[in-house]
């Protein structure tokens, strides 16, 4: 029975909290000569996420920092009703955590006003003291991680929380989520994700606001089974 395990959220961040790519919005808009590419092998997996996402920040000086942080923070959205599923944890206990493919630079701002403990939020690092923008990794693949490339790991954060002890749910939209949509118990998709799962033949709801996402929980929760 999963009603005598513990609920646990692993919440990916861009393109799922934030309605757009932070990481596509920035290299995007500075357009440094091959990015398309690069993003494009990413999606294909043909080279990993951590190999893709240190490269992409590679076509970028780091001179431009402030350019670069200002963009991402200032054109990102939240997504509808996040706050509202944060309330919505903390009154059921159900315990959240961010896990993120995105980096520091953006993601500690954009979360600050919701006040998630930062050691409830997994991303990436930046190192901006050599010449181009350095991607820093401190959360990378366990020996177990298939990928080993996933540049924050999100099975490795997954497996700390034992299937009998936990119901395991991630939510998330792409590339960065599907090696974690495997181990979860339940997945809330959209986008890329959806079509992984889809392929893969794994259970999943859509969503499209975190609306969405409480309705279907309260509707588990008050189903008696
Ligand atoms: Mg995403
Ligand atoms: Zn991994």
């Amino acid at each position: 029975m999963s009603t005598d395990r513990k609920k646990v959220i692993f919440c990916d961040f861009d393109g799922t909290i934030t309605v757009n790519d932070n990481i596509v919005a920035v290299i995007k808009h500075f357009n440094p000569e091959g990015w398309e590419a690069i993003v494009d092998d990413i999606i294909q997996q043909r080279i990993t996420i951590q190999q893709g996402v240190g490269a992409l920040f590679r076509l970028l000086p780091a001179s431009m920092k402030k350019e670069v942080v200002d963009y991402a923070i200032g054109n990102a959205t939240i997504r509808a009703g996040f706050a509202d599923l944060l309330a919505y944890c903390k009154r059921q206990d159900i315990e959240f955590y961010v896990t993120s493919g995105g980096i520091d630079f953006f993601v500690y701002p954009l979360l600050a006003q919701f006040g998630i403990p930062e050691d409830h939020i997994y991303c990436n690092g930046s190192d901006f003291s050599g010449e181009r923008i350095e991607i820093t990794w401190p959360h990378s693949c366990d020996d177990e991680c298939a990928s080993g490339g996933c540049g924050m790991c999100k099975p490795a954060v997954i497996r700390r929380f034992p299937q009998e002890h936990f119901e395991r749910i991630l939510i998330g939209d792409s590339v960065t989520d599907f090696e974690g949509a495997k181990l979860a118990e339940l997945v809330f998709s959209r986008s890329h994700l959806t079509e992984k799962c889809r392929e893969l033949g794994l259970p999943h709801v859509e969503f499209e606001t975190f609306h969405d996402i409480i309705a279907h929980l309260e509707q588990e929760r008050t189903t008696v089974r």
